[in-house]
């Protein structure tokens, strides 16, 4: 359905229920008016012949002359007394039938006289003893006469309140529905490449402007994350090209003349350094992009102890290799929280891995695991070099390295964004204290809950 039937239906809808109204109200109207209006004359006819009745009470004890000239004169004298009849029991006139009704006829009856409709009250009449036969009629010209131009009235004005109204509708349903029609020409504009765009909020609190929010809502969540796909896909190729050129300038180097074989071991054990730092980031980028797509990792009771003692055993020898020493503050007994085992198990490599790279030989590098209050507390300190306080905002940031260690080969960048992408995954941050000069401590709760 597109927006203009909408728009259509709602005023088709709107005019269906209004006519609905309108004709129960026209046809209550003249139906009730049509009642009353009989009723009156009924009631005006029955009061004529009552009339008559009480005049031949009252001159009962005339002769028939007599009561022929006074029941003439109460004729006479009230309105469309002419429409009166009487006869006797003989049948014999005594008001004259200027339109000559049915007399035998009891009861109300409809009649037509030369194009005029009459209704017509016939009773038979007893007084003194004697019977006779009356009838009252009523033109009904006025009373049709209001009844029609009430019907035409009806009929003309039913049309135009409802052309009026529909048109109404449909003006009101279009202002109401207008702002969809912004936001759909908005949203057909949006694409990838100008997520930045923002539909104008109306502020009239109602739907429209919850759905405008909403939808600018969508679109900064929609702009962020494109931008961090942008952001992560420039930063990937960038620390990509240059392992890849220096394999090439290496290789291009060592071809350009013949070498002894002491030379060639030298150039390929660059080449090969080369090659591994290459493998270290695509892995870790690889990591990064699962971690990013799956959001959330599978929690299950985790033993962090052991954990914590198999980290241990794993950076051992580039500890010992470094000079120095690996310190593990914790006893045996199982601490469980939950967790992610292989999750667990790179967030405490990373941040070990670390320590032991920026702390010189000589150094301290301390695991502690302890149980706290709020869950299990994991420590991991060291006596390095710290962490400028400028670079500590970015440390976490995709390929940042602080500027002091940038120049040192090894190193991605990424290791502590893989960190907090996992430690996130747990509802937990990591922490960090450090000084320049004296060491660091990242440290991270695993929460019972
Ligand atoms: P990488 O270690 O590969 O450079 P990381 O994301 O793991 O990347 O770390 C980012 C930066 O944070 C590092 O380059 C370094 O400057 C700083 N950093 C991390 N851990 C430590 C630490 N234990 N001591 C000093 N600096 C650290």
């Amino acid at each position: 359905m597109n927006r203009v039937s909408i728009r259509l239906r709602l005023t088709l809808w709107f005019s269906g229920v209004l006519l609905a109204g309108l004709a129960v109200f026209a046809v209550a109207t003249f139906l009730a008016l049509d009642h009353r209006l009989m009723e009156g004359v009924d009631s005006d006819l029955r009061a004529r012949i009552a009339g008559l009745q009480t005049t031949l009470d009252i001159e009962g004890d005339l002769s028939r002359e007599q009561m022929v000239i006074e029941v003439t004169e109460f004729a006479s004298e009230i309105p469309e007394g002419k429409l009166m009849q009487l006869r006797d029991a003989a049948g014999a006139e005594m008001l004259p039938a200027s339109k000559g009704f049915r007399l035998s006829a009891e009861g109300f009856t409809t009649e037509l006289r030369d194009g005029h409709t009459y209704r017509v009250l016939g009773a038979p009449i007893a007084s003194h003893g004697k019977s006779y036969m009356a009838t009252a009629a009523s033109d009904m010209e006025r009373v049709n006469g209001i009844l029609h131009d009430l019907r035409i009235f009806l009929l003309l004005a039913i049309p135009v309140v409802m052309l009026v109204a529909a048109a109404g509708g449909f003006w009101i349903s279009r202002r109401a529905l207008a702002p969809v029609d912004e936001i759909t020409l908005v949203a057909r504009s949006i694409s990838v490449r100008n997520l930045s765009q923002r539909l104008r909020v109306p502020q009239t609190g109602d739907e429209l402007q919850r759905m405008s929010e909403t939808w600018n809502d969508v679109l900064e969540r929609l702009e962020e994350a494109v931008k961090r796909i942008h952001q992560f896909t420039a930063d990937a190729s960038h620390e990509l090209r240059s392992p890849v050129a220096l394999i090439r300038a290496t290789a291009e180097l060592a071809l350009r003349r013949e070498r002894t074989s002491q030379e060639y071991q030298q150039w390929l054990r660059q080449i090969e350094d080369e090659a591994m730092r290459m493998t270290e980031l695509t892995e870790a980028l690889l990591a990064l992009a699962r971690a990013d797509a799956n959001g959330m990792l599978e929690l299950e009771p985790v033993d962090v102890t052991a954990a914590a003692t198999a980290a241990i055993a794993e950076v051992q020898p580039s500890a010992a290799e470094k000079g120095i020493r690996l310190q593990a503050h914790f006893t045996t007994q199982p601490l469980v929280a939950p967790g992610n085992a292989p999750g667990l198990r790179r967030l405490l490599l990373i941040l070990l891995d670390n320590a032991i790279k920026y702390t010189p030989a000589g150094g301290h590098v301390t695991l502690s695991v302890e149980a706290i209050a709020a869950g299990i507390r994991v420590e991991v300190a060291d006596t390095g070099e710290g962490i400028p306080e400028a670079a500590l905002p970015h440390i976490f940031e995709r390929f940042y390295r602080a500027d002091t260690v940038r120049a040192r080969g090894s190193g991605t960048g990424l290791g502590l964004s893989i960190a907090r992408t996992i430690s996130r995954a747990h509802s937990t941050e990591i922490a960090v204290e450090s000084e320049a000069g004296k060491g660091s401590r990242f440290s991270f709760v695993l929460c019972h809950h």
